[in-house]
């Protein structure tokens, strides 16, 4: 067995690759129900735990602290929340969102209780600051996804 593969690495010739892999996937009926009111009505969707209130966006089928079906307890939570951590993005990929440098963070919109993670413009990397509150961005053109809201940026004061 050892021999047979020797032989056949000797034998084979191994060329080096790497693959793009475009691919899409149902967002699920609660997914979906998320992105069609970012590209129809403009308005963000969370859904609250009946159990134990909390509210989760992007929305969830089931409440991941009790298990407790949660999908049709839809909140509208407003455009506004704040940066509960954040990263400045150093590299470019063909994959990302943005040319580099941009800032990814993640946002806890007031009346939800899981932060959503998106991209903050409107200021520069070395300003981002955790508790540093922004909003919603809507994009002019729909792509039918989360980059509906195009980016988050600081609400001044
Ligand atoms: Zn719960």
């Amino acid at each position: 067995m050892k021999a047979q593969r020797e032989k056949l690495n000797k034998d084979c010739k191994v060329v080096p690759g790497k693959m793009a892999l475009p691919n899409q996937y149902f967002a699920g009926r609660v997914g979906s129900k998320f992105i069609i009111s970012l590209r129809d009505s403009r308005k963000i969707l969370g859904v609250r735990c009946p159990e134990c209130s909390k509210v989760y966006v992007p929305p969830l089928e089931y409440c991941e602290k009790d298990m407790t079906r949660i999908a049709e307890n839809w909140v509208e939570l407003g455009n506004e929340g704040l940066i509960t951590n954040y990263t400045v993005v150093n590299y470019n990929d063909r994959h990302l969102p943005r040319k580099a440098p941009y800032i990814l963070a993640m946002i806890k919109l007031d009346k939800a209780d899981t932060p959503l993670v998106h991209i903050v413009e409107g200021i520069e990397g070395g300003q981002v600051k955790i508790g540093m509150r922004v909003k919603a961005v809507f994009s002019d053109k729909t792509t039918n996804t989360i980059r509906d809201i195009d980016h988050f940026e600081p609400v001044q004061d």
